[in-house]
């Protein structure tokens, strides 16, 4: 059908037009009454979005500090709905979980507690962590204000701490309500990092277990033996031998072949436990496969060395005859020394009493080698060139028969990046089993119909290696224990096991 021209009819008034002559004012994104916030002893703190452990651990953490702390359910499907129905189009979904999660919690409070808008608005912060983007993360704080405001809860406090900068991006928050002291930030991240090594053992674990659901109690006593220390201010690695004593009662059978898979990706979705990445890691435990998850620290050391980074180039630019030595970037680097030695000691400290041998912290300047000569590594946001590292070393150390990249549909830096590189890496390492996957919060029968095709490939992969090894005769007892793990160039847990018995 063709269309002349003057028939067709233009508005009356095509758009409002009407600023065009009003004097441009600053937008402030506050309140249009002034709000008159709770006291500090009736305040309280919300957050959530890490593992299903790590978030109950930082709630007995917070609380050991007299800080009224809730962590938020884990998000699920209803919450990236909720967020999809008051977040802005073109989103990436972690924002839309993640914003629609803290929505339905306080419809809920409204809803089935009863409280009152205004109530829930004067005593409740959100805390989250934020940052400047370059990716659309640089704008999750301004979305839960939408959300938040199109949701009836206009006024809501928001705080964030920036994961490359440590400073605050959302509201100020009254210091004597909640202050970032670094007391503060080192219980936090002991809790993070307890929370890595148990999840670590726990996917090291779970797929040999004798009794079905065996693991997961052991798990579930860890996380009430940790809090509880928390709690009573008690010794943390005492805590973690305990759970030593818990986990080595689980029976395990370790000489099952499984394919090894490494679960790497953007942040979040290859962290989540749960309808935010279609709980990948439990459908491949199901499907046979045992996980090597990414631990938060590993998030952590990329942001402490994206910092020295960035100090090293601000000391480049500097003039070179300058006679003062700028003391900021002393005590900065100092900063990043001292914390990635904190960082280290509580990792090791606690790994040794629980138990975790044979898992070493992300050398990162490593992974930043083996990533270079395809990836700028100025190039920051997202994972920078994290993905692509983890899949140079995954081939070049034989980590893992298969590499699974999650990503949210549309994740700038990981999906428009990485995964451009990505295809570069496996043409120069064909020995590579790769997937590329993204999550959009729907179309799971699509997402688990490509994961078995490639997982079907490892699990070959980890059978040949497993049958191409002789066996011996007597095979102790020791393999068994969660507690001996050999060090080897196998992939697969089984084979490695196997060969350490004959060497
Ligand atoms: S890394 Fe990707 S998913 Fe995460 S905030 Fe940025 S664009 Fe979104």
């Amino acid at each position: 059908m063709s269309f002349n021209c003057s028939t067709v009819k233009t508005p009356d008034k095509n758009g409002d037009l009407s600023f065009i002559n009003q004097v441009p004012t600053q937008w402030k994104d506050i309140p249009k009454e002034p709000i008159k916030y709770a006291p500090k002893e009736e305040t309280i703190f919300l957050s959530g979005g890490l593992t299903l452990l790590q978030d109950k651990l930082v709630e007995a953490a917070l609380n050991s500090m007299d800080i009224n702390f809730i962590a938020l359910p884990n998000p699920d499907f209803k919450s990236f709905q909720t967020g999809k129905a008051f977040g802005n189009r073109g989103q990436c979904n972690p924002t839309y979980f993640t914003v629609g999660n803290l929505v339905k919690y306080l419809q809920n409070l409204r809803d089935e507690k009863g409280l009152s808008p205004e109530e829930i608005v004067q005593k409740y912060v959100y805390i989250t962590a934020g940052g400047c983007g370059p990716c659309r993360f640089g704008m999750y704080i301004t979305e839960y204000k939408k959300a938040l405001r199109d949701a009836g809860f206009e006024g809501f406090r928001l705080t964030s701490f920036e994961h490359d900068k440590g400073i605050f991006q959302g509201d100020e928050i009254d210091e004597n309500i909640l202050n970032f002291t670094p007391r503060f930030f080192v219980t936090l991240i002991k809790s993070v990092i307890i929370g890595d090594i148990i999840n670590l053992l726990g996917y090291k674990m779970r797929p040999y277990e004798v009794k079905k659901g065996s693991v997961d109690e052991a798990i579930e006593k860890c996380k009430t033996l940790v809090s509880t220390a928390f709690m009573e201010h008690a010794n943390l690695i005492k805590a973690m031998w305990k759970c030593r004593r818990v986990l080595e009662k689980v029976k395990l059978n370790r000489l099952q072949p499984k394919a090894k898979v490494m679960v790497m990706g953007e942040f979040w979705a290859a962290m989540t436990e749960g309808d935010g990445n279609y709980n990948l890691h439990r459908f491949l435990e199901a499907e046979g496969a045992e996980c090597i998850p990414q631990p938060i620290i590993n998030r952590l050391m990329l942001s402490l060395w994206e910092a020295e980074q960035a100090l090293h180039k601000k000391e480049q630019l500097e003039v070179k005859d300058a006679k003062k030595i700028d003391f900021s970037n002393v005590k900065t680097r100092l900063l990043i020394k001292a914390g990635k030695a904190a960082v280290k000691t509580h990792f090791t400290l606690y790994a040794k009493a629980i138990g975790l041998h044979d898992y070493q912290i992300p050398d990162i300047e490593q992974l930043a080698q083996y990533a270079k000569e395809y990836y700028t590594l100025e190039c920051s946001g997202g994972e920078g060139h994290q993905e692509v590292a983890h899949l140079i070393e995954s081939v070049k150390h034989n980590l893992a028969h298969l590499v699974i990249s999650i990503k949210p549909f549309g994740c700038m830096p990981s999906s428009a990046v990485s995964d451009g590189v990505q295809s570069l890496v496996t043409s120069r390492y064909s020995q590579a089993n790769f997937l590329s996957i993204e999550t959009s919060g729907e179309g799971a029968a699509n997402f688990y119909s490509r994961v078995q095709m490639a997982l079907f490939k490892a699990k070959q992969s980890a059978k040949e290696e497993f049958d191409a090894l002789e066996k011996p005769e007597h095979i102790p007892g020791k393999v068994n224990n969660y507690l001996y793990q050999p060090k080897s160039d196998m992939a697969g847990s089984a084979a490695a096991l196997i060969k350490s018995l004959k060497s």
